[in-house]
């Protein structure tokens, strides 16, 4: 918990006990005003023998309920106020951090490609060096520069979705843009082993350029959050009433207490000081608003033995 969450949490409590304290000091006063009001007013009536006493009963019995029944709602609607006032904070301080994490892995993110490119640049300049070398450095390099582009392009796109970017739908054939968005990464990561294989044509209406994002989000999590010989399948087929795609990994898995949780912007799993990989948490959020924008669904599944799935499914074109 932050800091200043628990500073506020303290400062909410004595606040909450303070109300409850005065709130039921002046209820408790009230009855017992309304009690001396009811004998003082009993006396009286039988001083001058009235036959008032069933009319003062019933007022008396009538304020009394008053008190209870609007002391409780008062309470009740207090306490409710208090609750929903403490939510929005925390949220408000969950957001700040994960804000501030977000931050910190973009600043990262950016400095070590640009350390790297740098150091790329400097031993490039020697004269002495074999051809091989040369090659891997351009390869690391080249990597890195991709890196920076894609970290770029996130955020890009994140501030187009907030800003209501405007779809371009047409007829899209999803297994060839699969197959060249898996035919990219294998190129850039050559040692990983992506698996698609669906040569058929599978029609849907998409943003192309969108669409492409979440294909390529998917995927880079899948090696990402993987091991090097760990293989990543892709599968679409075509159902009754659209299209389903499947990108699998038999990596290392969400924990299903924070399965719900990966879809919100900046969202990362585990802690800044935990995490092996580098990211953003804009990835599964930008996913997210792309497929709802072309009126799919997407989910994530536990992969068997371990790993994850993450299932789309898009309407067929009309
Ligand atoms: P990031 O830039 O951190 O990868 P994403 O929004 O793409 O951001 O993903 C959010 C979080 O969900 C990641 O930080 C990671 O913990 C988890 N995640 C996403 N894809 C996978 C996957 N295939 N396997 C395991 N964890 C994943």
């Amino acid at each position: 918990m932050a800091k200043s969450l628990k500073k506020y949490s303290f400062i909410h409590f004595i606040t909450i006990a303070y109300l409850i304290a005065a709130f039921s000091w002046w209820a408790i006063l009230l009855y017992k005003k309304n009690e001396e009001n009811y004998q003082l007013r009993t006396s009286i009536a039988q001083y001058e023998n009235s036959t008032d006493t069933a009319l003062i009963n019933e007022k008396y019995q009538k304020q009394k309920n008053m008190i209870l029944s609007e002391g409780l709602f008062f309470g009740l609607s207090i306490l409710v106020g208090l609750m929903l006032i403490f939510r929005a904070f925390r949220k408000e301080l969950e957001m700040n951090q994960t804000l501030n994490d977000f931050l910190l892995s973009v600043t990262h993110e950016l400095k070590t490609p640009i350390a790297s490119l740098k150091l790329v640049n400097q031993t490039l300049r020697r004269q002495n060096l074999s051809p091989d070398k040369k090659i891997d450095l351009l390869d690391t390099g080249w990597e890195e520069s991709l890196r920076l582009e894609s970290l770029v392009n996130n955020i890009l796109t994140a501030a187009q979705i907030e800003q209501e970017y405007t779809f371009n739908f047409e007829k899209v054939d999803i297994n060839e843009l699969i197959t060249q968005r898996s035919n990219r990464f294998s190129k850039l990561y050559p040692q990983r082993k992506i698996s698609f294989g669906n040569t058929s044509t599978l029609i849907i209406e998409a943003d192309k350029e969108a669409f492409i994002k979440v294909i390529d989000n998917l995927i880079h999590n899948a090696i990402k959050y993987s091991k090097e010989d760990e293989a990543i399948e892709i599968e679409t087929s075509k159902s009754s009433n659209g299209i389903s795609l499947q990108v699998k990994d038999t990596g290392i898995g969400i924990p299903t207490h924070e399965s719900s949780k990966i879809w919100d912007k900046f969202y990362r799993v585990g802690n800044e000081n935990t995490r092996d990989n580098q990211g953003t948490g804009l990835g599964l959020w930008i996913t997210k608003e792309i497929v709802t924008a072309h009126k799919g669904l997407i989910e994530y599944k536990r992969n068997s033995p371990k790993g994850s799935i993450f299932s789309l499914s898009l309407p067929t074109p009309r």
